[in-house]
């Protein structure tokens, strides 16, 4: 009998552990093939001149693909790394190695899936199958209690309805031995400036560390619950922008799926198992649920959910186009809004707090179309993945079919409860260091005297022509 040779394509499922493809290609073949392809078309532009990917996420990836291979040679095999639009590459590849069939993970988002289905086609034509696998939520979509199409489009139900009645399943185990085919061709994993990108520079402000790959994601965890026992705190500081370091941290590592959600659900069982008096776990174990929601809701409607839909309904010109650039720059002279767009630009990661009040303050303060600031989040969050960023967006955009409340709250009236000695807005906008508690968040409530003792005249902070345009 003939050798058989499974290509195993990786996508957003960067790891060896808990992976069905590349366990199954194991068992069905006699020789597997891991290919990663970086796409030319995940690093352009878009209408509204935003990139695809910025240069916290592409250097996240590069890491992780860069272990990922490290861990298949140590196995005994190899990633393949190649460059191109995957629907020409890949065919040709499972041509050239006459691989039988390619397994890969089914996503979710429209690009994603075009793509998929040009792969599928050009493999076709070849007469190789493309099998799909269900691989990245925290429940298998086998295991819902509804089909898709009935999913509850309340959060709350869809959550009750699970939790009752669904199952996790557990984790595939991790392979012990590969072997790829002859005249294994390896390619090269390009750098930050061969994919048109500058290395971001580190800000020893930032909250956390993020380094690609499955090693780090699964030292996160063990840091995470075992080590610093910060799952402990997680409940409590929820909504916190300063004490965010309580929460996982562990959405980069996820969306690139350099660990799964359901790995970090059965670390949160044995973490229960011995402490059980705390229910940190258990909340923790509720985002989850928006993760596989929002994906779920992906699937059952669309791409309705996002894109093109506000690309015709406000012109990206004028007055609006100046808006979006001040708020992207962090020049919209309110210190929340400012501090919170300073530590995304500098550092691709911020708390789910900040993610909201930069998108509500944009859609409701600003009045402008959500889906530029989706499609700017997408460029500068580490952790940026289609259907929770999109899905979150759709929230405050207010196209969302269930969900959380829009987050519709007049962003100075909210900062300082949030930020009551104004110590976030100083650590991201310095120049208000000197400003005192009680005007930190509006510092144009100063008298001129003050400002000049503290040499504020000349910033944007006093400008009430800044507040007007701002819509406060
Ligand atoms: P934790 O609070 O520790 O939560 C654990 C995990 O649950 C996260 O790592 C994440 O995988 C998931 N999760 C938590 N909250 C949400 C949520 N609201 N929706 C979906 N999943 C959630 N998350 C992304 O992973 N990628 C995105 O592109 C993204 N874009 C967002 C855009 C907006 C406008 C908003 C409001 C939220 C967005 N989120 C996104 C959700 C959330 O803000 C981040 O997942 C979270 O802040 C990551 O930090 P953490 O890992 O410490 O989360």
């Amino acid at each position: 009998m003939s050798e058989r040779t499974i290509l195993v394509w990786f996508r957003n499922d960067l790891r060896i552990r808990d992976n069905e493809i590349l366990l199954e290609a194991l068992k069905k073949a006699d020789k597997v093939l891991p290919v990663y392809c970086f796409d030319p078309r995940s690093f352009t532009e878009t209408s509204f001149g935003t990139k695809k990917t910025g240069n916290f996420r592409a250097k996240f990836l590069i890491e992780s693909v860069r272990e990922l291979k490290n861990s298949l040679t140590q196995l005994g095999g190899n990633l393949m790394v190649a460059q191109g639009n995957p629907e020409d590459v890949l065919p040709r590849i499972a041509e050239q190695y006459k691989v039988q069939e390619v397994y890969h993970h089914r996503e979710v988002a429209s690009d994603e899936t075009e793509i998929s289905a040009l792969v599928e086609a050009g493999l076709w034509k070849r007469q190789i199958n493309l099998k799909h696998f269900i691989g990245h939520t925290l429940y298998h979509k086998e295991d819902l209690p509804f089909p898709i199409k009935d999913i509850p489009d309340a959060f709350a139900t869809f959550r009750k309805k699970i939790e009752r009645e669904s199952e996790v399943r557990g984790c595939f185990e991790a392979p012990v031995q590969i072997t790829i085919p002859e005249n294994f061709e390896e390619g090269a994993i390009p750098s930050l400036a061969d994919l048109g990108l500058d290395e971001p520079l580190s800000d020893e402000r930032a909250i956390a560390e993020f380094k690609g790959g499955e090693t780090v994601g699964l030292e996160r965890i063990k840091e995470y619950f075992w080590e610093k026992d910060q799952v402990n705190r997680y409940k409590s500081s929820k909504t916190s922008l300063i004490a965010a370091s309580f929460s996982s941290k562990l959405s980069a590592w996820l969306s690139m799926g350099c660990i799964s959600t359901r790995q970090v659900y059965w670390e949160i069982k044995r973490y229960e198992k011995q402490n059980p008096t705390t229910n940190s776990g258990a909340r923790l174990a509720i985002e989850f649920l928006w993760r596989d929601y929002f994906r779920f809701m992906y699937k059952k409607y669309g791409g309705k959910l996002s894109k093109n839909q506000a690309e015709t309904n406000m012109p990206f010109t004028g007055e609006k186009k100046i808006l979006f650039e001040k708020w992207k720059s962090a020049e919209t002279g309110i210190p929340l809004i400012d501090a919170c767009m300073r530590e995304l630009n500098l550092t691709g990661f911020i708390s789910n707090r900040a993610r909201q009040i930069l998108a509500g303050y944009l859609v409701n303060s600003l009045h402008l179309n959500w889906t530029w600031g989706a499609a700017y989040f997408e460029e500068k969050l580490i952790d940026y993945s289609p259907a929770s960023n999109w899905g979150n967006w759709a929230i405050v955009g207010g196209i969302a079919v269930g969900g959380k409340e829009n987050p519709n709250q007049d962003v100075l009236k909210q900062a300082p409860e949030l930020d009551t000695q104004g110590e976030y807005v100083r650590k991201w906008v310095p120049e208000l260091s000197a400003v005192p508690p009680k005007q930190i968040h509006q510092p144009w409530l100063l008298t001129l005297q003050q400002q000049k003792e503290i040499g504020l005249t000349s910033s944007i902070y006093t400008q009430s022509a800044v507040r007007a345009r701002s819509g406060v």
